[in-house]
């Protein structure tokens, strides 16, 4: 390919390491967490009054963590736990993040109303039902603790509730997640949302994670895809490959600059196996080299070869 440089036109090749994207890889969850924040505070701007809720469940009930997740899922328990507290709710929308303990490999939620006073035992009651379904008996399903009340003006309080959700959407589990969560053949997801929660905020992604409503009936309980990638499988091949794009940029008469980019071709190596081998300008976020033109390119490239062939010699 020849590359075009003049005052209007400037080009260069871009490498860029294929990230998996996924809310449960350690490099991914980090920007994915900050983005959901910013699109959640700006959400929760526009609650009245917050209240935040953590739920668990008492393993007892379970064989092991992932019968009781299956279970929440097919059960719909979070949802149905704010039905039930309608009477208590400015409005029925809500928002929780999923999180591991550390031990017992159990989810728990972290819940998000709009609601300036919910009673205590109404909460209780209303989380308690869920385990109607064991055995058709009503019992102490799992516990239940409020985080925190609102605070001054909702606009405060919005900052605090997404800081708080981003905090557990970012945080990767020291001991990574449970084998069950990597090797699931069906969806499990970090959040979710009552549905149509973000109406009126745009982003291009908002409908990455539907919620439990947005689904149809069939796609409610356990949607078993097996040729889906596993989580595990995905976050395992993140970074492994990298993207070769083609940059174009020109200014136009008015002045303005104008970016394209072509995808050209994918690489079976990883980014940092391709800086080390020298040349190119890495960007700050690491994950993206630029090269001036094809030349030099192909240069790393024969200089990354001698590298692994040395190594593997
Ligand atoms: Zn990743």
């Amino acid at each position: 390919m020849s590359i075009v440089t003049s005052q209007n036109l400037k080009a260069s090749l871009t490498v860029a390491s294929c990230r998996c994207n996924s809310r449960f890889c350690k490099s991914c969850c980090v920007s994915l967490g900050i983005e959901l924040g910013n699109r959640l505070r700006q959400r929760l701007s526009k609650f009245e009054s917050l209240y935040m809720v953590t739920l668990t469940i008492d393993p007892k009930h379970f064989e092991d963590p992932e019968q009781a997740y299956q279970y929440i899922k097919r059960h719909r328990c979070v949802a149905e736990t704010v039905r039930e507290l309608k009477q208590h709710l400015i409005t029925n929308d809500y928002f929780y993040v999923v999180e591991w303990q550390r031990n017992t490999e159990n989810v728990h939620f972290h819940l998000i109303l709009n609601s300036s006073y919910i009673p205590f035992d109404a909460i209780c009651d209303a989380w308690n039902k869920q385990s109607v379904h064991i055995d058709g008996n009503v019992r102490v399903f799992g516990s239940v603790r409020f985080t925190a009340k609102s605070v001054t003006t909702c606009n405060v309080a919005s900052v605090t509730a997404a800081n708080y959700a981003t905090k557990y959407m970012i945080k990767y589990p020291p001991q990574g997640y449970p084998r069950w969560v990597l090797d699931a053949q069906y969806n499990i997801r970090k959040f979710s949302t009552s549905r149509g929660f973000w109406d009126g905020i745009e982003y291009d992604d908002a409908l990455d994670n539907p919620s439990d409503y947005q689904q149809s009936d069939d796609d409610e309980g356990l949607d078993n895809n097996n040729s889906k990638r596993t989580i595990g499988q995905i976050v395992e091949s993140c970074g492994q490959f990298c993207n070769v794009f083609y940059d174009l940029q020109r200014v136009d008469q008015n002045g303005k600059v104008q970016c394209s980019r072509k995808f050209i071709r994918r690489l079976h190596i990883d980014i940092a196996s391709l800086y080390d081998a020298g040349i190119g300008t890495k960007s700050k976020n690491g994950r993206e080299v630029v090269y001036k033109d094809q030349f030099e390119l192909n240069d790393v490239l024969s200089k990354y070869r001698e590298h692994e062939l040395m190594r593997n010699a």
